[in-house]
């Protein structure tokens, strides 16, 4: 059931302001499978309605309808401070069908939109639709892009661009920030509400449990602490991780300034507005026990009825050491993997490290190099291992090399069972920010085709796809550095 809490100034009723003259810019056939749309020859949707359903300019197609569309408050952390009341700024929840909820975002104004115009610009939802789509495909748990309809609707950012609307199905788009919200009202009804939607619809798990709120509380930091752990494991950098674009149900989600590691570097910050580096690679996981630690603030007055304030505090305190353990945990595993290891063995964690502080030192492209181990034979001579040739440093990576093929053969592995192993879990194809500036390029001038093709190539990264060689390629040195920034 879609987040719907009555009577509560917190939950409005939002009508969409609409667009002039709506057109398709994208459209996710996979997406529209989840909630069952009927579609015609061209991947759209059947029933044309559809189009203006989707720029945010009706409520109704011919079979479903949208009554009560809504927007939400919640407040949150941002860059590490608290800000207070943000909300659904440009979200509206236009309802639920099948189990997934449908929010267009970029819709216009809402009761919680502040200084902004409640609008997208098309470069930023292109961005957000084509991630969205190809962190599914990954494996990584996130908000799904159904659409993006455009129109000339212009819009200031630091020039002039065109507004786009972008729909994001979810099962729930609750966030760290509903928490926050009601805890710093000290509204415990609505927080208990919140826990116990939660748990009905998303943690069901939860309901048998002596403990049912700590036990989510636990879920939640799990899920979390495994999302964050997936990231690293590809290269994915969220860009703004503050407690308000962080999920509940654990989903990646508020697609901003992301961006996907191409040379390694541990300390890579994605934002260019992010000065400090506050949500550099290698901070992620420490930013998002920071976050859970934010929701906990959330969760102790719902523990206080049953424990004294010191228990229920020390309870959840006990939960957040998880954390750091579980990530860990999860890293570890991921990591292995992408080494092609099916045990695990002494030495293992100081073989990922010696290797990923060799590519930080030499800037290899990280998921070029992960994809090419795979085809490396144990009867190989090092020095013919080609990918050697990406480090600075030949004698220390022949180093590692042949460590890495005396722990092969330590746990008797196969070249070829290993290489299918280790190719299904190294993408070879991810959302490199040139390529997705590439789609952004031809939209303006309204050619939508690179989209489709990226859509098509990304959600089968694990594939090999010959006729797409070049998109699996580091980018070229020009297109190394392309700056995206908060602005949206
Ligand atoms: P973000 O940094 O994108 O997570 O956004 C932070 C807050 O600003 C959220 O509450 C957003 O809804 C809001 N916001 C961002 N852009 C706009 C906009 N163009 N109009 C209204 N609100 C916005
Ligand atoms: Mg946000
Ligand atoms: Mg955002």
């Amino acid at each position: 059931m879609a987040f719907t809490l009555s009577g509560d100034d917190a939950c409005q009723i939002t009508h969409p302001s609409p667009i002039p003259n709506p057109y398709w810019v994208a459209f996710s056939p996979a997406a529209a499978k989840l909630i069952g749309l009927e579609l015609n020859n061209a991947g759209l949707p059947s029933d044309s309605s559809w189009l203006e359903v989707l720029a945010g300019n009706s409520l109704a197609t011919t079979y479903q309808q949208f009554p009560r569309p809504i927007s939400t408050a919640y407040s949150g952390h941002q860059f590490g401070v608290w800000a207070g009341q943000l909300g659904d700024g440009r979200a509206i929840l236009l309802g639920e069908m099948n189990g997934q909820e449908l929010q267009l975002k970029g819709a216009g104004k809402t009761m919680y939109s502040r200084m902004g115009d409640g609008r997208a610009v098309l470069r930023s939802s292109i961005r957000e639709f084509l991630c969205s789509e190809a962190m599914h495909a990954l494996g990584i748990p996130t908000t799904r892009a159904l659409a993006i309809v455009g129109s000339e609707l212009p819009v200031r950012r630091e020039t002039m661009e065109t507004a786009a609307v972008c729909t994001r199905l979810a099962p729930s788009f609750l966030r760290i920030g509903h928490f926050e919200h009601y805890a710093s009202l000290q509204n415990v009804v609505r927080l208990k509400e919140l826990a116990d939607l939660l748990i009905k619809d998303h943690y069901p798990e939860c309901q048998t449990n002596t403990e049912p709120y700590l036990e989510l509380f636990k879920r939640i930091c799990e899920r979390n602490a495994m999302l964050v752990a997936q990231w690293q494991a590809v290269g994915f950098c969220h860009g703004v991780l503050n407690s308000d674009n962080i999920s509940a149900l654990g989903l990646t989600m508020d697609y901003g300034p992301f961006g996907f590691l191409d040379q390694f570097e541990i300390d890579h910050i994605c934002n260019h507005s992010d000065q400090g580096g506050r949500y550099a690679y290698h901070r992620q996981p420490q930013i998002m026990h920071w976050n859970m630690a934010c929701l906990a603030s959330g969760f102790l007055p719902l523990l206080e009825p049953t424990h004294d304030e010191q228990k229920a505090q020390s309870l959840l305190r006990e939960v957040l050491e998880t954390f750091p353990v579980t990530y860990a945990q999860a890293w570890q595993s991921l990591f292995r993997q992408k080494l092609g290891f099916t045990t695990e063995q002494e030495g293992d964690i100081r073989l990922i490290e010696r290797l990923l502080q060799a590519m930080h030192d030499s800037k290899v492209d990280f998921t070029y190099f992960f994809r090419q181990l795979s085809g490396v034979r144990q009867d190989q001579v090092v020095q013919q291992i080609s990918l050697r040739d990406h480090f600075v440093d030949r004698n220390g990576i022949d180093q590692w090399f042949t460590d890495y093929l005396t722990r092969l053969k330590a746990e008797s592995s196969q070249d070829h069972p290993r290489k299918i192993a280790m190719d299904l879990i190294n993408p070879k194809y991810i959302l490199r920010n040139h390529l997705a500036q590439v789609a952004i390029d031809k939209a303006k001038h309204h050619d939508f085709s690179e989209i489709t093709t990226l859509l098509e190539i990304l959600s089968k990264p694990y594939d090999e796809q010959s006729a797409h060689e070049r998109y699996a390629m580091p980018p070229p040195p020009d297109l190394e550095k392309v700056e995206v920034s908060c602005s949206s």
